[in-house]
Formats: structure tokens, sequence, C-alpha cells
């Protein structure tokens, strides 16, 4: 089973993920406007994950959960992340840029926001 981006990763996109894969799996949505469906935020190709679990303490916002453990609030994600393999060329693997780590409210307040905590 591969890993899972979750929506937590929602408009802040931080690539400190990216920066740690070894098979260049995590990827970001060209955006086009038909196919706006898809938020912004990163993603996994699940085909091409090899469970190494690197990049799951990297993300500051606490995204990442492996396939069998993402939070029921979120099942969702799973899918969105597998679109990555239904239309691989509508991704690419983002260009690194450095950004500042949120803090633990933000963090907090960012999984209360979606759900995940009250
Ligand atoms: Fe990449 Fe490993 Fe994370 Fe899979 S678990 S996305 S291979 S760093």
């Amino acid at each position: 089973m591969a890993f899972v981006i979750t929506r937590l990763c929602r408009d802040c996109v931080d690539q400190s993920c990216v920066s740690v894969c070894p098979v260049d799996c995590i990827l970001e949505f060209r955006g086009q406007d038909s196919q706006a469906e898809l938020p912004d935020q990163l993603y996994i190709n699940p085909d091409e994950c090899i469970d190494c679990g690197i990049c799951e303490p990297e993300c500051p916002w606490e995204a990442i959960y492996e396939a069998e453990e993402v939070p029921e609030a979120f099942k969702d994600d799973i899918a969105l992340n597998a679109r990555t393999v239904e239309r691989p060329d509508d991704f690419f693997v983002p260009e690194v840029v450095e950004k500042i780590a949120p803090s633990a409210e933000q963090v907090r307040a960012n999984q209360k926001k979606w759900g995940l905590i009250e």
C-alpha cells in the first residue's frame, strides 16, 4: 500500500516531502481550468510509491498517512491521489522551494478547519 497526501496539505504545498522522496512520486497538479476539481495540494502516485515512509515525518502540516491509516474524514483523498495514475500527463514533480514551517498552533487550526479535531 502507498502513502497518501490528505487535504491537510491544501493551499500550502510545502515541498519538504518532495525533496526526500527517492522515486519522485510526489506530484503537483497542472491546474488546468477544465480540471479544477483537483484542489491545490500535492499528491502521491500510489503505483510508484515504494512505501518507504520517508516523506511522512517531513510534512510540517502532518498531512501524510499510510493508506490504511487515513482518517475517516479524509478517505476521499485516497481517490484524489489515484488520479495521478489515471491522468499522469496532468501532474509533474514540482521544483522544491523552501517555505517557512507552520507553528504548532497553525497545524492544530488546520486540523480543526478540515474536521480532524474539534
Ligand atoms: Fe515517496 Fe517514500 Fe513517501 Fe512513497 S513513502 S511518497 S516513495 S517518500
